[in-house]
């Protein structure tokens, strides 16, 4: 089986592991600071916020915008069920915004309208949550512009976009937004094994997020709140719980091995891109219609999205099985997030969000990774026409 994505792991990587693995720290030693540290600067971001995953880093991003009961937080349905998860684990609803159909990303005139409403009859969201789906970058300029207008804050989910850019800004800068949570988990663009991290200009923001990854502890004797005992000065264990934090640490092995790949990230998203345009052009005679990426954009191609044109949702589900049994690891990205039992019992209904649910019964993930080779991506476009032409 070709799958739809897979990582990459060099000798060099391992070398990397290895080197932790016989040094004395495991967890928090000085390999997750440098590797925030190299990321952030890859970006341009002034703070990086490194956790054990995307969940885990959009979590702690939502309690340090203070999300919490009472609270709405808006997102796509096209999305994986971690950018939504997020609000209901701080005691806030979750409500969605339609997808744009060119791109699959947060429709902005759709959003315009729902705020106008919600600015009317309530209730505006506290933090929106945009998803670059695919590593496409959303239209984050213009939803800022709409964040001034209507306070809300941004929450960007880029798990897909790292190496991504618009108008030759990297995603993840958080120019337009509060905080940009990245992934690196195996099937994203680089990996730690398990993964993820938030990103933010705001030092405020910055020193929360790293609170609440652990335990809501802090040691720094400026930020404490309460002396044991004022005529004496601080023992030297002395700490302070402050809030309500966890245990969401990245270990130095996890970040050793994302350090070494991330040297690789440039040839990553170039290769993702050729592969994209090599797919583009071996499509052109078949019934699909190939991703279209907006004029200002570099997608860092996380997912090489089709959709099959004039397909029941019958004929779409036929293709995916027929695709798999010929050993092509297609996948759908996503089953919308309102349409999940889970959310369903929270009033949400097929037909509310009518593009993200076409998308779901028309769209089709075909592999795309570093690693693939023309040859494999040949076999995928043949299994492909031959499951059409029947
Ligand atoms: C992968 C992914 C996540 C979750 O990432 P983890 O690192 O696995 O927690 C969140 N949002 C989106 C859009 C994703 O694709």
């Amino acid at each position: 089986m070709i799958p739809y994505g897979r990582q990459e792991v060099k000798d060099r990587d391992i070398e990397a592991v290895v080197e932790v693995l016989k040094s004395d720290f495991l967890t928090q030693g000085p390999t997750v600071p440098r590797f925030e540290e190299f990321i952030a600067r890859r970006v341009e971001a002034e703070h990086a916020v490194a956790v054990n995953s995307a969940t885990s880093a959009l979590h702690i991003a939502c309690l340090a915008l203070e999300l919490g009961p009472g609270d709405v937080l808006w997102t796509v349905p096209n999305t994986f069920v971690a950018s939504a998860n997020s609000a209901l684990y701080c005691g806030a609803s979750v409500d969605f915004v339609d997808i744009d159909p060119r791109t699959g990303n947060m429709d902005v005139e759709a959003l315009r309208s729902k705020l106008i409403d919600a600015d009317r009859v309530g209730p505006v969201p506290k933090v929106i949550v945009p998803v670059h789906f695919a590593g496409q970058p959303t239209e984050q300029e213009l939803i800022w512009e709409l964040a001034q207008h209507y306070g809300f804050k941004i929450l960007e989910d880029a798990s897909h976009a790292i190496g991504a850019s618009r108008q030759g800004e990297a995603v993840g800068n958080c120019r337009w937004s509060d905080i940009v949570v990245f992934s690196f988990h195996p099937v994203k663009i680089i990996t730690t094994g398990e993964g993820g991290m938030a990103l933010t200009n705001d030092p405020v923001l910055a020193e929360r997020m790293a609170t609440l990854r652990l335990h809501g502890i802090t040691r720094d004797p400026e930020l404490f709140v309460h002396a044991p005992s004022p005529d004496r000065s601080l023992p030297p264990w002395y700490y302070e719980q402050q809030m309500l934090g966890y245990n969401y640490r990245m270990t130095d092995i996890h970040a050793a091995l994302g350090t070494s790949q991330l040297r690789r990230l440039d040839e990553y998203v170039t290769r993702r891109n050729a592969l994209a345009r090599r797919y583009d052009e071996l499509l052109e005679e078949l019934p699909v219609q190939v991703p279209l990426v907006l004029p200002r954009n570099r997608s860092a191609f996380h997912l090489y999205v089709v959709h099959l044109v004039d397909a029941s949702p019958d004929r779409h589900q036929m293709v995916f099985e027929e695709l798999r049994a010929l050993g092509i690891g297609v996948n759908v990205h996503y089953i919308p997030v309102h349409l999940q039992p889970y959310y369903r019992r929270f009033g949400f209904r097929a037909g509310q969000f009518p593009v993200a649910e076409a998308h779901s019964t028309s769209a089709m993930s075909l592999p795309l990774f570093a690693s693939l080779t023309d040859g494999q991506q040949d076999q995928v476009v043949s299994s492909l026409k031959q499951v059409l032409e029947d």
